[in-house]
């Protein structure tokens, strides 16, 4: 029997959870990311620092919470097989507008970034590879990449932030209907500056390493070492609010980093040795799609997946990447 074929684009936690749901039904998948390793959003970095040593920073998602009995099976076996740990309960929060919930928050054991290794393991990855378009031929899906290939597959799957896949879907000139288009193009995303910082001496960011901020213009700092992800050398992020990132996104890269290191004064020293920008376009959607994924009406075989559909953290995406590729399953038998 021929074995059925999906192309998934996009390798962060979304993508990943459908392309295994796939792939361990018996699909024959294959995973394009632009970026040039898996996650996406779940981002770590590790580097030696000059006189510290080997630092480890993660820089877009910090934890995951366990609240959905979809993702809790996944969790648990993550858990018992050593890919991710318990890191708090709960943080200190200046912020008097955030309400903060108690559930126990869990990272990966060296990064966040165990997370999406776990999931990709095995599966056929393409990285570096940006899909400009899509096209149905033949009664498959055709993709076209930014390195001028084409790949196609029964199913296609786009597990992008939405501003991402409705680009897409316009450069393929694809029509999906004005009020679902509309509902789609106007889900807004929170942008996010995060800096990663690297320090001789230790920080005063509290134990267990992490602190919401009043709010703006620091939403929240990390201090790795006290996080127990990097043992040798004290690396920091601070993620920028919201409304900061928006209104300094094109400023210069020294200016946000003394912006936001003097605006975190009081939990860090101020010499740093080591510093770096990363700015995240689509930090988190602000509202979400009213169901979990989405089979495009008018186009047989294409999905939409992603926390715009799942809700804004590493669980929504990967309930939507699950339920996604259930459904695929589910078409097939
Ligand atoms: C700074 C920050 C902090 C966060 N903190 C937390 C937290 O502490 N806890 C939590 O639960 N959640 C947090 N989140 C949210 C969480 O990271 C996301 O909800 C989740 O990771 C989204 O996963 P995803 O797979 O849907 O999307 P993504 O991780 O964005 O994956 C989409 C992938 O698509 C790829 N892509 C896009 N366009 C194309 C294209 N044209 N061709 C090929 N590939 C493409 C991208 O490279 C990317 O890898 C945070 C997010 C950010 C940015």
């Amino acid at each position: 029997m021929k074995r059925k074929t999906c192309i998934v684009i996009g390798g962060g936690i979304t993508g990943l959870t459908t392309a295994r749901q796939l792939f361990d039904s018996g699909f024959q998948v294959l995973v394009i990311d632009k970026g040039k390793g898996l996650g996406g959003r779940i981002a770590s970095k590790k580097l030696s620092i000059r006189k510290a040593g080997e630092g480890t920073f993660d820089y877009g998602a910090q934890f995951f919470t366990v609240t959905n009995d979809i993702f809790r099976p996944k969790a648990h076996e993550w858990l018992a097989k050593g890919v991710v740990k318990f890191w708090a309960e709960s943080f200190e929060n200046k912020n008097p507008k955030l309400a903060v919930s108690n559930e126990p928050k869990y990272c990966g054991v060296t990064s966040m970034r165990d997370l999406s290794k776990a999931l990709g393991t095995g599966l056929s990855i393409r990285t570096d590879t940006r899909v400009l378009s899509i096209e149905r031929k033949n009664d498959r899906w055709n993709v076209f990449t930014d390195d001028h290939k084409e790949f196609f597959a029964n199913y296609l799957v786009i597990a992008t932030p939405l501003p991402e896949a409705m680009l897409i879907i316009k450069n393929s000139m694809l029509s999906i209907g004005n009020d679902l288009h509309h509902e789609l193009s106007t889900i807004p995303y929170s942008q996010c500056i995060s800096v990663m910082l690297g320090f001789m001496g230790e920080t005063n960011v509290p134990e267990p390493g992490g602190i919401y901020l009043a709010g703006d213009p620091v939403a929240w700092i990390t201090d790795h070492k006290k996080k127990g992800i990097s043992p040798n050398a004290n690396t920091v992020t601070i993620h920028a609010s919201h409304h900061y990132s928006q209104a300094n996104w094109e400023q210069p890269y020294d200016k946000l980093c003394n912006d936001l290191l003097v605006s975190s004064r009081e939990y860090l020293p101020q010499d740093y040795i080591y510093w770096r920008i990363h700015k995240w376009r689509f930090s988190q959607p602000r509202r979400k799609f009213e169901k979990e994924f989405l089979q495009i009406p008018e186009h047989p075989f294409l999905y939409l997946a992603g926390d715009a559909f799942g809700g804004p953290t590493i669980e929504g995406a990967y309930v939507s990447g699950f339920l996604c590729g259930q459904d695929i399953i589910k078409a097939e038998r």
